[in-house]
């Protein structure tokens, strides 16, 4: 294996002008929609992540990880710029995108010479939406067809029936994980930030074998995981017990097939002499919501069920092993970890921070405060979480509430008194952050820019369910 003092001396001895950095392998994995409470390293009695705790294990687990909001493209859009989603602004699907005046994590990896490459499974990611920026190689891998496209080809995928159907209902993880593989053991020579996002635990439930019977092979009913959010009949907070856990079983054996694939991805990184020299996050975007509080799915509340997500942090020789870090952090403290590890400059111009201090175990003097919004689908909804309470305020229904979280930690007791103690201290936190963004958007006015999709292409998207209720 390739020594890590070798890799910072390579550089160096270049001539004429500096050479690519040889090292090291940063790579983010997101797991789509797995919810906190179903990960074994987080408590779950099942075992549907033996691999994910294993990292943890070696790693650092982080216990209260805070997602910018509960849908996918605007929590990405967070964790790629270090921003919370009122400052990047792509707060729905209906005509806006990233703008490119802002610097992406990938951009940053990119400009320090690393290879850049991304791997998605699910529409959100869609470079149409701007999150391509700053990846050499971006690919939407689901349809299997390895097309390889420009990131404002949305048509590509957006033209063809069947990706709705491949994406919600099929089984994706191969194809991602197989174009990811081949990537990066093509630029295993050289420094490289790998994005990986799996999309099999997103609805609809339906894993493959021996998967789709591993935690409930008895089960002999109606539920098999298909239509999951649209169809009310089967799907109801009201179904029956065992149903219900038929239900569950089928979004845990999605949570351990896709398990699987981060242990092909401890073997190749093992097999290809990199481990060592590698700096891995898995993480969620966002949890999903199984009548938690009435409702199934997401993109509907900010509840902790949604916006609360695992967080693993992986670095042989950077990290501390198996520890783990109580303090709540947020998904746009990613971004600012992974240049520090890298040994590249702090981000400028974003409001997240590197976690690194939180792991060598530094106090800190306050605990970050984490913002999270829904502005889509008619939802106007803003939250401040801080580890023992959350303010929670419903500009549609010009409603303000705050949950106690230590006593109320499923939230289902709103508190209502805001001009004293807690509450007004909660919504005092809440103002402040509010300042805070307010002059973050000012200093950057540019915002989120129109997306350049067709009315045409806006009305195929909505009739295939991209655009709308449903995800
Ligand atoms: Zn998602």
């Amino acid at each position: 294996m390739k020594p890590r003092w070798l890799s910072l001396l390579l550089p160096l001895a270049a001539c004429g002008g500096p050479a690519p950095p040889t090292g090291p392998h940063v790579i983010l994995v997101s797991i789509d929609t797995l919810r906190r409470d179903h990960v074994g390293c987080y408590g779950y009695e099942r075992e549907t992540t033996p691999n994910l705790d294993r990292f943890a294990r070696e790693g650092v687990r982080f216990d209260q990880e805070i997602s910018s909001t509960s849908w996918t493209l605007p929590a990405h859009a967070a964790i790629f710029t270090s921003v919370p989603d009122a400052v990047h602004g792509v707060v729905d699907a209906t005509g806006t995108a990233l703008s490119p005046a802002f610097v992406t994590l990938a951009e940053r990896f990119q400009a320090a010479g690393y290879a850049t490459g991304g791997f998605y499974g699910g529409p959100y990611l869609d470079g149409a939406f701007g999150l391509g920026q700053g990846f050499d190689t971006y690919v939407y891998a689901v349809r299997g067809q390895r097309e390889r496209f420009a990131p404002d080809k949305v048509e590509v995928w957006a033209n063809n029936p069947l990706s709705h159907a491949a994406s919600h209902h099929g089984v994706t993880n191969d194809a991602v994980y197989g174009e990811a593989r081949a990537w990066m053991e093509e630029h295993k020579e050289q420094a490289s930030f790998t994005f990986i996002h799996f999309w099999d635990v997103h609805y609809d439930f339906t894993p493959p074998p021996p998967w789709d019977t591993r935690f409930d092979p008895g089960y002999e009913g109606p539920i098999d995981g298909r239509g999951f959010v649209k169809d009310n009949v089967r799907y109801r907070p009201d179904m029956s017990k065992r149903d219900f856990e038929h239900l569950l079983a089928l979004y845990d054996g999605e949570i351990g097939w896709t398990d699987t694939f981060l242990g092909k991805l401890r073997a190749d990184l093992e097999s290809w002499g990199i481990a060592d020299d590698t700096i891995l996050i898995i993480t969620s975007d966002h949890g999903t919501e199984f009548f938690d509080h009435g409702h199934k799915g997401h993109r509907q509340t900010l509840f902790d069920e949604v916006v609360r997500v695992p967080l693993v942090l992986w670095a042989p020789g950077r990290v501390p092993e198996g520890s783990v870090v109580t303090h709540q952090t947020r998904s746009i403290d990613l971004g600012p970890t992974l240049l520090e590890l890298a040994n590249l400059a702090p981000p400028e111009g974003v409001l997240g921070r590197s976690l690194m201090p939180l792991v060598e175990g530094a106090a800190p003097e306050a605990e970050r405060a984490a913002v999270c919004e829904l502005h889509t689908l008619g939802f106007e909804l803003q939250a401040l979480r801080l580890p023992d309470g959350k303010f929670l305020r419903d500009e549609a229904r010009d409603s303000s509430v705050w949950f106690d979280l230590e006593a109320d930690p499923g939230e289902h007791a709103p508190q209502r008194e805001l001009d004293s103690g807690r509450g007004a201290r909660l919504r005092d936190s809440y103002t402040h952050a509010l300042a805070e963004l307010a002059r973050a958007i000012e200093e950057r006015p540019e915002g989120a820019v129109a997306t350049d999709l067709s009315d045409e292409l806006r009305d195929e998207l909505r009739a295939n369910g991209y655009i709308g209720e449903d995800e």
